[in-house]
């Protein structure tokens, strides 16, 4: 299999490509549609796409690069994919189906460096960053998957939650997110992508300053910085007020909300009164910010945590919203198949070394 998958160059580089090699404009869009709209795996399918651009082409990428290594499917209907690239690491995908569409979760990174405490991805360092090609392709996997199905379903959404830290990996974000909306290709609305982060906030002033129109949302975990560097080490480097005035930042410049994200880690941070001091840290830009309160889905690794208590939860939302913050608690997706994210990943890494 190729390496280099067609599918991380956007729409402007497809047709520079092309054109640095004597093929015009209108060839470039006819490649695009074949593989966006009629979604081909092979270019010599493209029929109507002159030959000698099909044999270019050909020479110079893949349009598939990934394997299907497992598929797990939930009783909810949720999928999880675990794909093997092509030089044998193993990713993981997530298939969701909620009420407004389907949404897929996309892995950014082959590990992760940030190594939060509570997290599978984190458990293996990063060992690299994968390609725009390489994020787009879980995505048209996945809608390749669902076209053969028959149902004529397409993924409406996109997460950027899987395995890795995308702003740890943003030039080839930010091409997967171009490719994600062109207009004559998937055509996913920017609305319809969230992008979630550890808090790097040079990259949340970049991505700010982009006006990409996506959706963020913010890993905060803890309302103090004593709580948050126990849970997240990258506190340590970058603390709760350089966040928040990145978050600020984001929210002056895109005049949009914000998704605040909060585990909940049973006795470590889910009590009122951290309830009550993340209320007051974000009062200020509270009309702009929503809370997800996220049950903490145990890794084996990580025993000394546990998932909050159900009235926990429920005390934690209701302390919240009395302090009049706006906040949601996260619906669990395919909790029968390892749901956690990276949590498939490394359960797979460990059968295939212990093998
Ligand atoms: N690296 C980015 C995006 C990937 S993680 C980030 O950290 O934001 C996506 C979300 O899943 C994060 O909010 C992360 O904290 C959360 N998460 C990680 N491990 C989890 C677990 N075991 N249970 C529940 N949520 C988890
Ligand atoms: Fe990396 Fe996010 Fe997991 Fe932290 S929570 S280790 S940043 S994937």
């Amino acid at each position: 299999m190729s390496r280099s998958s067609i599918y991380g160059l956007t729409l402007d580089q497809l047709t520079e490509w092309l054109a640095e090699r004597g093929h015009k404009k209108s060839r470039a869009l006819l490649v695009w549609d074949w593989l966006y709209r009629k979604r081909v795996t092979d270019f010599s399918a493209m029929h109507d796409v002159n030959g000698e651009c099909i044999q270019l082409l050909s020479e110079h990428f893949g349009i598939l690069t990934m394997e299907e290594h497992l598929k797990q499917q939930s009783s909810d209907g949720t999928i999880k994919f675990l794909f093997r690239l092509y030089d044998g690491n193993l990713i993981e995908t997530v298939l969701m189906r909620h009420k407004f569409g389907l949404s897929v979760c996309v892995t950014t990174q082959v590990g992760c460096n940030i190594g939060c405490s509570f997290c599978a991805s984190g458990l293996l360092a990063k060992s690299r960053d994968l390609s725009a090609g390489e994020i787009v392709e879980q995505i048209m996997k996945v809608q390749l998957h669902l076209d053969q199905a028959g149902q004529s379903e397409k993924v409406s959404h996109i997460v950027v939650m899987g395995i890795g830290e995308p702003f740890d990996n943003f030039t080839n974000l930010i091409n997967f997110i171009e490719i994600m909306k062109e207009r004559k290709g998937l055509a996913i609305g920017p609305r319809h992508i969230t992008v979630s982060t550890s808090g790097l906030v040079d990259k949340i002033v970049e991505f700010t300053d982009l006006q990409t129109q996506v959706n963020l949302a913010v890993s905060l975990h803890a309302p103090n910085n004593e709580l948050r560097t126990r849970i997240m080490k990258i506190n340590r480097a970058i603390p709760i007020e350089k966040l928040m005035n990145a978050i600020k930042y984001y929210i002056e410049n895109t005049k949009r909300r914000i998704t605040i994200e909060y585990i909940l880690l049973k006795d470590v941070n889910d009590q009122k009164e951290h309830a009550i001091e993340l209320a007051d840290l974000i009062r200020d830009i509270a009309a702009y910010a929503n809370v997800n309160l996220i049950p903490y889905n145990p890794v084996d690794e990580h025993s000394q945590y546990q998932r909050s208590e159900r009235d926990t939860v429920s005390a934690f939302y209701d302390t919240l919203k009395k302090q009049g913050i706006s906040c949601g608690v996260r619906l669990e997706h395919g909790t029968d198949i390892d749901a956690a994210c990276g949590q498939l990943r490394s359960k797979q890494i460990k059968a295939e070394i212990s093998s």
